[in-house]
C-alpha cells in the first residue's frame, strides 16, 4: 500500500545526517530537533501553536483532557472512521455520540450532527477522512450556535487546504478550536516510528495542552493538571523536519496517481471514483473506490494474485464493533456508513507510484470487473 523504502532512498543522505546528529548530541528527549520541527510546522500550517506528542491517538486524548471534558459529556464523532477517534472518547468516560457520513465525501454529515446535539453535548470531532477536509464552515457554525468545541482529527489530511466561507484558505486541522495529526509511518507526513501533534491558535489552550502532554506540569515537579506522558522523540522530529520540506511535493505525487486512477476508472458503472469536496483540496491519504455489483473479496484475491495489495478502510462501523456495542445503537442506524463498510476498497496510494505500476493496477482491476 505504501513504499517507504523508495521514498527513503531518495532523501537518504539528509535523513541519515539528521538522525546521526541527534545520536551524537544525545539530546534524545525534547532536543533542538523537536523545537525546530515544531517551529517549521507552525510556519507551514500557519498556526500559532504546534504541540508535538507521542502519536495521533494521544493527540486526540490530550485535547479532550485539556478542554476539561468530564465523564458523561457527549462528544459527537462520525460512525465511519478509524477506531482511535471513538476510542479516546470512551476511554475518558465521555459518551461517544455517533453520526452518519456523507456518501460522496465519506466525511461527517453536518445535518446529522445538528440532529445529534443535546444539552449534554460538549464537542464535535470531525475526521478529515482519506485526505480531504470535512465541511468545516457548517461545523463551526453549529459549534458557535450550540457553544461546542471542535476538535479536528486531521490525522489523514495534513497539508490539505480548506477554503473557508470568508474566502480565506486555511490548512486542515487549524480551523477548529484544536486539531490533531499523526506521524505514523504510512501517514502523509510519516516518521520512522510513532509521533503526533496538536495544533491551536489559542494561547491559553496551548499552555494547557503543553502541560497535559507533560504530566500536567508547568513548573518541574509541580502538577496542576492530571496529565499523561506523551512526547515526540528527537530522532522522529529530525526525520519529520526533513520530510516536511517535501510534504507538498509528496501531496502532488499522490494527486497525480489519483488522477491516473480516476482516468482509468471514471465512467465505469461498477466503480465510483472519489468525490472532490469543493471547499477542500484532496491530499489522498487513501484512494478509495465504492464498488457497485462487484464481489469485493474475490476482487481483492484477484488483485493479490497479481501482487497488488488492497485494503478495506473500514470494514466494520464503530457502532458494530464488539467493544463499542451500545444499547443506544443497532444495525441499520447509520445506513451510509454501513453501506460504505461493505462496498469500499482502497488501492495502493503513496508518493512513489510510477506509471507502470498504475497501469498494472488499473488494468488488473478492470480485467477482473470485465470478466466477473
Ligand atoms: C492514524 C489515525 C489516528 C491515530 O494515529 P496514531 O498515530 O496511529 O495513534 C487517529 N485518527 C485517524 C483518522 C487516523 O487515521
Amino acid at each position: 500500500m505504501v513504499d517507504l523504502n523508495t521514498q527513503y532512498e531518495k532523501i537518504r543522505p539528509e535523513i541519515d545526517t539528521a538522525i546521526n546528529s541527534v545520536i551524537t548530541s544525545a539530546a534524545f528527549i525534547n532536543g533542538p530537533a523537536v523545537k525546530e520541527f515544531q517551529a517549521n510546522l507552525e510556519n507551514y500550517l500557519g498556526v500559532k501553536h504546534v504541540i508535538p506528542c507521542g502519536n495521533g491517538t494521544d493527540a486526540l486524548q490530550v485535547c479532550m483532557m485539556a478542554l476539561g471534558l468530564k465523564a458523561g459529556d457527549e462528544v459527537i464523532a462520525p460512525s465511519f472512521t478509524f477506531i482511535a477517534t471513538a476510542e479516546v472518547i470512551a476511554l475518558l468516560g465521555l459518551v461517544p455520540v455517533l453520526v452518519d457520513v456523507d456518501p460522496d465525501t465519506f466525511n461527517i454529515d453536518p445535518v446529522a450532527i445538528e440532529k445529534a446535539i443535546t444539552s449534554r453535548t460538549r464537542a464535535i470531532v470531525p475526521v478529515h477522512l482519506f485526505g480531504q477536509s470535512a465541511d468545516m464552515d457548517a461545523i463551526m457554525k453549529l459549534a458557535e450556535k450550540h457553544h461546542l468545541y471542535v476538535i479536528e482529527d486531521a490525522c489523514q489530511a495534513i497539508g490539505a487546504d480548506y477554503k473557508t466561507g470568508n474566502g480565506k484558505t486555511q490548512k486542515a486541522g487549524t480551523i477548529g478550536h484544536v486539531g490533531c495529526t499523526s506521524f505514523f509511518p504510512s501517514k502523509n507526513l510519516g516518521c520512522y516510528g510513532d509521533g503526533g501533534a496538536i495544533f491551536t491558535n489559542d494561547d491559553q489552550l496551548a499552555a494547557k495542552l503543553r502541560s497535559v502532554v507533560n504530566h500536567g506540569m508547568t513548573v518541574r515537579y509541580f502538577h496542576d493538571d492530571i496529565g499523561v506522558n506523551s512526547r515526540l522523540d528527537s530522532i522522529q522530529a529530525a526525520v519529520l523536519k526533513v520530510k516536511l520540506k517535501y510534504l507538498d511535493q509528496y501531496a502532488s505525487a499522490r494527486q497525480k496517481a489519483a488522477s491516473a486512477y480516476d482516468k482509468a476508472f471514471s465512467g465505469n458503472p461498477h466503480l465510483k471514483i472519489p468525490a472532490h469536496f469543493a471547499k477542500s483540496s484532496h491530499v489522498f491519504h487513501q484512494y478509495t473506490l465504492v464498488l457497485n455489483g462487484v464481489d469485493r473479496n474475490k476482487l481483492i484475491e484477484s488483485l493479490n494474485s497479481n501482487a497488488i495489495p488492497a485494503m478495506i478502510y473500514y470494514p466494520v462501523p464503530i457502532h458494530l464493533q464488539k467493544a463499542y456495542l451500545d444499547p443506544r445503537y443497532k444495525p441499520g442506524d447509520f445506513p451510509v456508513t454501513e453501506s460504505l463498510s461493505k462496498s469500499v476498497i482502497s488501492l495502493p496510494m503513496h508518493t512513489e507510484l510510477d506509471d507502470e505500476q498504475i497501469q498494472h493496477i488499473t488494468s488488473s482491476l478492470l480485467e477482473f470487473i470485465n470478466n466477473q
